[in-house]
């Protein structure tokens, strides 16, 4: 007789029930604080570890433990805890093992830097259910620092991570190419692959957002460390051919062009942010005045069950987003969005040149598009991937 399993494992949203009875919010990502015990030049939040301005209009824990169970009433799952550097925070064990508590599954993103042997035992002890994201910048003190603007930045990640792997708690490694890094890929993922505790592969921050307040200055430093397109297409190609296959059998999924359809990206109900200030955004990188919601003013679930269907209705009116954007094939693969126009250009809906060079160095490098031709002057774009990926 074979062993029969009555237990199926399924993603949260992928089963049919789930799916039928929707929640009103799915996910929650709560951006605890802007503040970082790290200075990294490329970051699009940090500001100080001691600013002390930031530090007086955080919500306290009491608002956001009342908030995280106002979200699990509205049938959340997941809540993700980032920042800034969540463990800055003194209360934040506090507010983790409420999430905790109400059954919510919690993502944490963190440097690590300042991972107690205390806090590695609560991960053990209450875990998070969801491998701990840990941002590691630099294979060696001199990169390392280099990359987060912070003496003794590596070794307390080391650390950190240490005891983390110690206690048994699961980890993902993220990493960032960028100037002082870009020659360690291959050898930070040897390294990791070492590492006890270790739950998947590293994963690359490649191209990077302007600052989300729209920092004039840090804009500019975050401007200077960006890899070309060709660069980008250089990195997809490390392992093979497989990412820019996938490149071209996205666009022939999903090449429909969007018109003027600003919110294309994430399904209703699916997630929303909370600033470090109460304030609700449709997603992390979103902060564009019109978009915020105060929950100091109102409630969550106000917030998801009418001010963001509204916000997700909304129409793009920039001419040259109705021109290009609104007419191209490469919507899809491409990172423009409402958020990095924001941080961009300060509108809701212009072209960002970047992200633009980029999907199309990934066009002409999947045989999308003839080098210098304009994917919004293309017509049959879905066509052309379908004919390329042999359907
Ligand atoms: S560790 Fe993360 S949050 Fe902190 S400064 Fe660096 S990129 Fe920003
Ligand atoms: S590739 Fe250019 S035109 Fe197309 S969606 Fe991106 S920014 Fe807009």
């Amino acid at each position: 007789m074979t062993a029969k399993s009555y237990v199926r494992k399924v993603r949260s949203g992928e089963d049919r029930l789930w799916r039928a009875s929707a929640p009103a919010l799915a996910r929650l990502d709560v951006e605890l604080t802007e503040r970082c015990n790290f200075a990294c030049r490329h970051c699009s939040v940090g500001l100080p570890a001691g600013d002390r301005a930031a530090r007086a209009r955080e919500w306290p824990a009491a608002r956001w433990k009342a908030l995280l169970s106002e979200a699990a009433d509205l049938g959340c799952l997941v809540v993700r805890l980032t920042g800034g550097e969540p463990a800055l925070r003194d209360d934040f064990e506090d507010i983790y093992v409420h999430a905790r508590r109400l059954g919510l599954r919690v993502m944490l993103f963190t440097n690590a830097a300042l991972v107690t042997p205390g806090l590695a035992r609560l991960l053990a002890d209450v875990p998070p259910l969801e491998a701990v994201e840990v941002s590691v910048y630099g294979l060696t003190p001199e990169s390392s620092e280099a990359a987060t603007g912070t003496p003794g930045s590596f070794a307390a990640t080391r650390r950190g991570l240490s005891l983390l792997g110690e206690r048994g708690v699961s980890f993902v490694v993220k990493g960032a190419v960028l100037p002082p890094t870009r020659g360690e890929m291959d050898g930070l993922e040897a390294w990791a692959a070492g590492l006890p505790g270790l739950a998947g592969p590293v994963s690359w921050v490649t191209l990077l957002d302007l600052h989300s307040r729209r920092d004039a200055a840090r804009s500019a430093v975050i401007a200077g460390l960006r890899m070309e397109a060709g660069e980008f297409v250089r990195l997809a190609r490390r392992g093979g051919e497989a990412a820019v296959d996938e490149w071209r059998e996205f666009c022939g999924r999903d090449g429909r062009p969007r018109g003027d359809r600003l919110f294309s990206c994430l399904p209703a109900a699916a997630s929303a942010a909370v600033d470090a200030y109460g304030r609700l955004q449709y997603c992390l990188g979103l902060r564009h005045p019109d978009t915020v919601y105060d929950l100091a003013a109102g409630s969550l679930r106000e917030a998801v069950t009418d001010f963001l269907p509204r916000l997700r209705e909304r129409r793009a009116a920039g001419p040259a987003y109705l021109e290009r954007c609104g007419r191209c094939f490469l919507k899809g693969l491409c990172q423009q969005c409402p958020a990095k126009s924001w941080a961009e250009h300060g509108t809701l809906d212009t072209p960002v040149e970047y992200f633009c060079d980029v999907a199309h160095a990934q066009a002409v490098a999947a045989g999308l598009l003839e080098r210098g031709k304009k994917a919004w002057t293309v017509s049959d774009g879905a066509a052309r991937a379908a004919r390329r990926n042999g359907a």
